[in-house]
């Protein structure tokens, strides 16, 4: 979609049907998202190592079948499956040997066998391997009591990727095993999209930093460590712009440079109900910006739009609900700016929850939790206690979010509820 209905959607909320900024469904708030996110479209030549974490802005097509050649899967004998007796013992002459890169250029003929070593080429006229440990070596004559399928430890030319298959497709998110993977194919270098620059800042009047002393009624600014982690865990390239005052002037010129230089400007406070005006008018002026209540708990405030070219996340002050927003929005989004088209969500799956669970209908809430196998090995949850979302305690001991959906009320003990899992990204 194009920028216009993001603007009009600001400048006059009641323009869409089924649109009520005042309450806002997890789901409908990232739909709405998704609509105005451009991917990044400038690419770099990588070598391969320096991939991890990248997305792929080309398909990488396999040059040449792997394995290129058929080759053992054991340490053993190559034979003819037609030299096997039916019943009882096989004598077969050894007329050689094949190791791994050095094949044995003979063919066999009846009666002969090849002694062959794992990842060998297989003979010409050879059609299994017989495990050395079924075998009774004697000189140059081996015997044994097998009846050898036809392919039998055997590993074939191409079985795991044939010549010309997509191996990884444009917008791969290259983990450790692609980086052997496409070494396997003798490829030195990948087109990646160029990192996503992110900016991001914290508000609030009551914000020291780490280092100065504190005054009365002022508090340590959290966010953006917290930021600083989850950004760098998604391999963005991070532009920590510090903590700013609620002073309209100087947040108008940080936004503006923030947008500036940046394809993606994250806040933290400022939304809330109390703090919003001034920062609507403000973003009104810079931007095209929405300004949410989100049915979820922690995180009901939230805005997003448009600076400039640059996409603007407002979250809310609190320490939790700036990680739930970031994981529940953030997160996907950045990953389609960075040219992930469709990217896989958090795994999610079902667990007992051990504990009963306090909760108001109407809302999303994502209770921090810990999943954890209990004494017969069975993965069971549990929530981290207390849930202020000010306890940023409770995010760092969770490894999971328990999420429950708005239908959802207060549960006992012993019930299955759905778990996000965030053990590997937090
Ligand atoms: P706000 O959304 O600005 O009204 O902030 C909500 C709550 O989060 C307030 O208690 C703030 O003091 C707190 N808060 C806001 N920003 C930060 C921050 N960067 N670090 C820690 N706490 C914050
Ligand atoms: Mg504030």
């Amino acid at each position: 979609m194009s920028e216009k209905p993001l603007a009009d959607l600001a400048r006059s909320p009641s323009c869409a049907d089924d649109y009520d900024p005042n309450s806002m469904s997890v789901e409908k708030a990232r739909d709405y998202i998704k609509r105005y996110l451009s991917p990044v479209s400038e690419t770099e030549t990588l070598p391969v190592r320096e991939s991890l974490g990248r997305i792929l802005a080309a398909s990488i097509i396999s040059p040449a079948n792997v394995p290129n050649h058929d080759n053992s899967a054991m340490d053993g004998y190559a034979v003819r499956t037609a030299d096997s007796q039916e019943n009882g013992e096989t004598r077969l002459k050894i007329v050689g040997t094949a190791y791994a890169g050095q094949p044995w250029a003979g063919s066999l003929e009846a009666g002969e066998c090849v002694r062959i070593m794992t990842g060998a080429v297989i003979p010409a006229g050879a059609d299994a391997v017989i495990m050395q440990e079924r075998v009774v070596q004697e000189g140059d004559t081996m015997r044994h009591a097998e009846q050898p399928r036809a392919g039998s430890n055997i590993r074939r030319a191409g079985e795991d990727l044939r010549e010309g298959e997509i191996v990884l497709p444009q917008g791969h998110l290259m983990h450790s095993a692609d980086l052997g993977l496409i070494a396997s194919l003798g490829i030195g270098e990948v087109s990646a999209y160029r990192r996503l620059k992110v900016a991001f800042f914290s508000t609030g009047d009551e914000l020291a930093s780490v280092g100065q002393a504190l005054q009365a009624g002022q508090i340590y600014d959290s966010n953006r460590y917290t930021l600083h982690g989850m950004l760098t865990r998604m391999g963005v390239e991070i532009m920590d712009l510090g903590a700013i005052k609620d002073d309209p002037q100087v947040l108008e010129q940080v936004l503006t440079q923030a947008a500036n230089e940046a394809d993606v400007v994250i806040t933290s406070g400022g939304v809330s109900v109390g703090e919003a005006d001034y920062m609507k008018q403000l973003l009104q002026k810079l931007g095209s910006v929405l300004f949410w209540k989100i049915a979820m708990k922690p995180g009901r405030p939230l805005a997003y739009g448009k600076i400039g070219a640059a996409h603007y996340f407002g979250l809310p002050g609190n320490p939790v609900a700036v990680m739930v927003t970031f994981y529940q929005f953030v997160r996907e989004a950045l990953l389609v700016m960075m040219g992930q088209a469709s990217p896989p969500p958090l795994p999610m799956l079902q667990a007992i929850c051990v504990e009963e669970i306090r909760k108001a209908k109407g809302r999303t809430e994502f209770q921090r939790g810990i999943l954890f196998a209990d004494e017969d090995g069975t993965w069971k949850v549990k929530t981290t206690g207390a849930q202020g979302s000010g306890m940023l305690s409770s995010m760092s001991r969770a490894n999971c979010f328990i999420v429950l959906d708005e239908d959802t009320g207060s549960l006992p003990a012993h019930q299955l509820v759905r778990v996000q899992l965030l053990e590997g990204i937090i």
